[in-house]
């Protein structure tokens, strides 16, 4: 079984990394694929570009050897669906092998929302991470669809190729990208929040200095 993780990763930090962490040893993920998307569909685009967003996250992987970073959103020129994304992994891969997207709980708050959620869910098993100050499942429709495709243990997940709903508890980080583009706008430094290799690139290459996050 193997897992995606899509994101801005505007900075990368350890509230991504810890929770894929994770996800990788306690669902027994072979690997995990960090993908971060070049053109933003369902919010503000990102402040670092693609090629400083790829820099920040092999940095912050080059001592775990089950992650990887997958470039395949970031050479794409068009809005980077999640759904385009599985179709060409589905296409690698083949339909039997079993494979886990990971979102995190604010992200799953809005799934129903996404380009071809349904179809999505035909392609892979979703893997929400708990985390703090969200409720994975408020809405009605994401409790019906819980209700109908939840599971609970990785040996089911990895019985399938695709189709189940797992929510998984993680270590709970209270971290964001925004909180860290803000502090560094303000002149704060935003250490123990990520790995240092990232912190170096930001302040090698002087990103984030000049705030728009409010
Ligand atoms: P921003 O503050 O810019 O919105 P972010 O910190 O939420 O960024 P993203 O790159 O947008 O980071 O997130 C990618 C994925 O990681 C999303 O599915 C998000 O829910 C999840 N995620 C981000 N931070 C955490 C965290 N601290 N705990 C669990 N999941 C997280």
């Amino acid at each position: 079984m193997i897992g995606i993780f899509g994101g801005t990763f505007d900075p990368v930090h350890h509230g991504h990394l810890r929770p894929a962490l994770d996800c990788l040893q306690g669902l027994g993920l072979e690997r995990l694929s960090f993908v971060p998307l070049k053109v933003a569909v369902h919010r503000e685009q990102p402040r670092a570009d693609a090629q400083a967003r790829f820099a920040m996250l092999e940095a912050a992987i080059q001592s775990e050897p089950g992650f990887a970073v997958d470039p395949r959103e970031l050479l794409r020129e068009t809005p980077s669906y999640t759904y385009e994304t599985l179709m060409s992994l589905r296409d690698e891969l083949g339909p039997r092998r079993s494979l886990c997207l990971l979102i995190g709980a604010d992200a799953f708050a809005g799934f129903l929302r996404w380009y071809r959620p349904m179809e999505i869910l035909e392609m892979a098993h979703l893997v929400v991470m708990r985390r703090p100050g969200h409720d994975p499942a408020e809405e009605p429709a994401l409790r019906d669809l819980y209700r109908a495709r939840g599971c609970e243990d990785a040996a089911a997940l990895a019985a399938l190729p695709s189709g189940r709903i797992q929510f998984q508890d993680v270590t709970q980080l209270g971290i964001s990208s925004t909180r860290i583009r803000q502090l560094i706008a303000q002149g704060k430094r935003p250490r123990y929040l990520l790995p240092d290799p990232v912190l170096d690139y930001i302040e090698r290459t002087g990103l984030y200095r000049t705030g728009s996050d409010g």
